[in-house]
Order: C-alpha cells, then sequence, then structure tokens
C-alpha cells in the first residue's frame, strides 16, 4: 500500500489534497465529544499535508443521518470546533454548508494554500453510502490527491472510500499515517501472536461478529463474551435470558461456534453472574444475579462482578489480547461497571492488548486506561475484517492498478 511519504514532494506541495477522515467521534447526549481520538488520529497526515502548501479538504460521516436531510445533530460542526482548537490555526478552517453543493464548490473556490475546507457529513448525500460513481466523481473533481486516513469505515464499501479513490491515477492516491499505522500494527501482531492469545468480545449483536468469531476460534487460546451478545449463546446453552437482547435466528450457529472452540481446545467463557433489571432505564431497581437465574421479566444489562473476576483470571497469563465490544450498556452509567473493569483487567495485564472500536476505545478512554493499552484502533469492524482475513474495499481501491 502506497503511503503518503511515497508522494513525491513536487507531487504534493502546493495541490489540493482530499483527506478522508473517520471524524465519527462518540458524543454524550447534548452532542459533547466524548473521545477526540479519531480527530487527533488525523492530525499528522493534516499537518504534513498543511506543511506543503497544501489546500487541505477533509471529508467524513458522522452517524447514521437519514440522506438528503441536513440536521443539525449530525452536523461537522462540532468535530471543526474541536479541529480548530487542535490545529491551532482557527481563522483558517471552514465549515462548508453542504458536500458536493453550491457552499462547498464556493469555498473550494477561495480556499488558500495552508487552508482547510472541511465538508459537511458525507451521508447526507445517498451516493455516499451507496458507492455511486457520479457522487464520487464530484468528490473527486475537487482535489488533485487522495489520501484515506479513515481506517474506520475501511471495510465499507462507500462512495470517498471505493468509488472515489479509483479516479486518481495510482501515484495520486494513497494511505495517510493514521491508515497506515492501523493496518501495520494488525498484521504484524495477529500474524505471529505471543500466546496465550485471549479475544475478550463484547456489544449488542452476535450477527455483526459472527464471521470473526468463526475465524478467532481458529486463531485464539481463549475468547471471552460479554454484553448483549453473551445472551445468544446462554441461551444456546438453554438457559432462560428473560427479556435480554437475544438473536433467536443464531442460536444453531451460537452452538456451532461453542462445539468448534470445544474440538480445537479454544477456552471459551460466558458471564457467570449478571445485572439486570426490570426495564432498558437505569432509574429502576435492579440486581445482580447468576447466569442460570434471570427472572422470566427481566433484562441482563451489564455482567456482575463474579463475572470480572473470572475474566480476570482468565486474562492472567495472556500475552496478547484484543478486545472489542463492551461488556454491558455502558453509555448508563449503572451498567458501565462491567465494561470498566474489563477495560482495567486488560490495562493492568502485561499482555499486548489492542482494543479496536469506537464504542470500545471509549470504554477504555472513559475508564482512565488508554495510556496502559499497546493499541487503541479506531477501527471496531475495520479491524475484526483484517482479523478474519478479509480484503477491506478502502485498502483494496487504494492498491488497484
Ligand atoms: P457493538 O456496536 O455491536 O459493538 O455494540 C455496542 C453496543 O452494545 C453499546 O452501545 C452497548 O450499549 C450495547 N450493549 C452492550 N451490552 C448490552 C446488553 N446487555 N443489552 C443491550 N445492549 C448492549
Amino acid at each position: 500500500m502506497r503511503t503518503i511519504k511515497d508522494l513525491e514532494e513536487q507531487s504534493i506541495e502546493g495541490k489540493r489534497v482530499f483527506i478522508r477522515c473517520d471524524f465519527n467521534v462518540p458524543k454524550d447526549e447534548d452532542g459533547n465529544i466524548t473521545d477526540d481520538r479519531r480527530i487527533r488520529g488525523a492530525l499528522q497526515t493534516i499537518r504534513y499535508c498543511l506543511d506543503r502548501d497544501c489546500r487541505v479538504i477533509l471529508a467524513s460521516h458522522a452517524g447514521r443521518p437519514k440522506a438528503g436531510v441536513y440536521d443539525e445533530k449530525h452536523s461537522m460542526r462540532v468535530v471543526v470546533k474541536r479541529l480548530k482548537t487542535l490545529l491551532k490555526i482557527a481563522e483558517k478552517i471552514t465549515l462548508a454548508k453542504d458536500v458536493i453543493g453550491d457552499d462547498a464548490k464556493a469555498k473550494l473556490k477561495e480556499l488558500k494554500p495552508k487552508e482547510v475546507l472541511v465538508l459537511e457529513n458525507l451521508r447526507y448525500e445517498e451516493g455516499e453510502t451507496n458507492n455511486d460513481l457520479e457522487f464520487a466523481k464530484e468528490l473527486a473533481s475537487m482535489a488533485d490527491i487522495y489520501i484515506n486516513d479513515a481506517f474506520g469505515v475501511c471495510h465499507r464499501a462507500h462512495a470517498s472510500v471505493e468509488a472515489m479513490p479509483r479516479l486518481f491515477t495510482k501515484d495520486k492516491r494513497v494511505a495517510g499515517f493514521l491508515l497506515a499505522k492501523e493496518v501495520t500494527f494488525f498484521e504484524k501482531k495477529l500474524e505471529n501472536p505471543m500466546r496465550p492469545f485471549v479475544a475478550v468480545i463484547g456489544g449488542s449483536k452476535v450477527s455483526g461478529k459472527l464471521e470473526a468469531l468463526r475465524q478467532l476460534i481458529e486463531k485464539v487460546d481463549k475468547i471471552i463474551i460479554g454484553g448483549g451478545m453473551a445472551f445468544t449463546f446462554l441461551k444456546a446453552q438453554g438457559y432462560e435470558i428473560g427479556k435480554s437482547l437475544v438473536e433467536d435466528n443464531l442460536l444453531d450457529e451460537a452452538r456451532t461456534v461453542m462445539i468448534k472452540a470445544r474440538k480445537r481446545k479454544v477456552k471459551f467463557y460466558l458471564p457467570i453472574d449478571i445485572v439486570v433489571a426490570p426495564e432498558f432505564s437505569e432509574d429502576c431497581a435492579i440486581k445482580y444475579i447468576p447466569a442460570q437465574e434471570i427472572p422470566e421479566d427481566w433484562m441482563g444489562l451489564d455482567i456482575g462482578p463474579a463475572s470480572s473476576r473470572l475474566f480476570r483470571e482468565v486474562l492472567n497469563d495472556a500475552q496478547t489480547i484484543i478486545w472489542n465490544g463492551p461488556m454491558g450498556v455502558y453509555e448508563m452509567g449503572r451498567y458501565a461497571k462491567g465494561s470498566f473493569k474489563m477495560s482495567h483487567n486488560i490495562a493492568d495485564s502485561y499482555a499486548t492488548t489492542i482494543v479496536g472500536g469506537g464504542d470500545t476505545a471509549d470504554v477504555a478512554q472513559r475508564a482512565g486506561d488508554v495510556e496502559e493499552m499497546t493499541f487503541v484502533s479506531t477501527g471496531g469492524g475495520a479491524s475484526l475484517n483484517l482479523i478474519e482475513g478479509k480484503e477491506l474495499p478502502g485498502i483494496t481501491a487504494l492498491q488497484a492498478d
């Protein structure tokens, strides 16, 4: 994969550079950014271009807005504010009111060397998620050079990641510093991991991570499952799981995964106790109970304290740990404990620790453990796809002839 460093000085100096960033940052209920790692992660590439007198165009998606509707909630406004603080050139950064509309075009015309234009949320345009060629052409017409620095979206064939780079000649499309660093790290660390190699997988659904689980079983020595997805496995074992999140259509798959783990002698761990509540809220009486005793009309929203202790023991001898997905509904304070304890346990270990995914990185950040982790990736789905050995459309497009 060619990177920004492979661009000859004269081919970048003073050019219009389009950088596809991943500014899809977690926010609290008031819209404040809770973890700006993805913005800070992009600074090296942005500064490299500014130092070379480029006119820099930044573009990203944020959340899942309805295409065609420019709602304030998903605007790049807060990202631009943070960029201004971090880059310390506030007066040289502007936000366009649209993506490829009149305002973006007018502001692009005015853009001078060493200035930054941020386009509005790419997903305001239908063409982005449809990988629409005409939309990609509009984006491509804005720049001389294309840089992908958005590892977090490389597993998606979206216009700014897949169709767009293909419109540039090979010498004019490259990976930014962040993307190059992420890909190199995963390739190096996961090709020959130090053992025991433990995967900690959580989050809401089995469906999104099923393929990764299948692949991980071939590679790891132990798997810990937490979060909402644990209930599909518990139910597959015949337990009552009450109103907890479950994917009934995946019970057989869950059984197959557990059988495969047993055959390969991979140790498979599920929570042994659960924090349950009568409703999806923190304003109610909650309790923790053994995983076998979830009442019929209660739901599991976090792993319990005994599970945290068990998982700490499981991680004790690990040499490599990969963590993807929170252990509970960590966004609500009362159900964040299991995820925070997992974060502390991983951070305290002597293993090489790899944290993947926006939510998981957010947990590590809120738990104050980020500095203790070996590597915090900006990409959750993308890192799982790399582990699965899948080609990432965004990277394939960069490498295409
Ligand atoms: P994912 O995007 O699949 O990694 O899932 C992350 C989400 O899973 C977070 O927003 C959590 O709130 C959610 N989650 C974790 N545990 C549970 C649970 N027990 N029930 C419902 N949602 C959960």
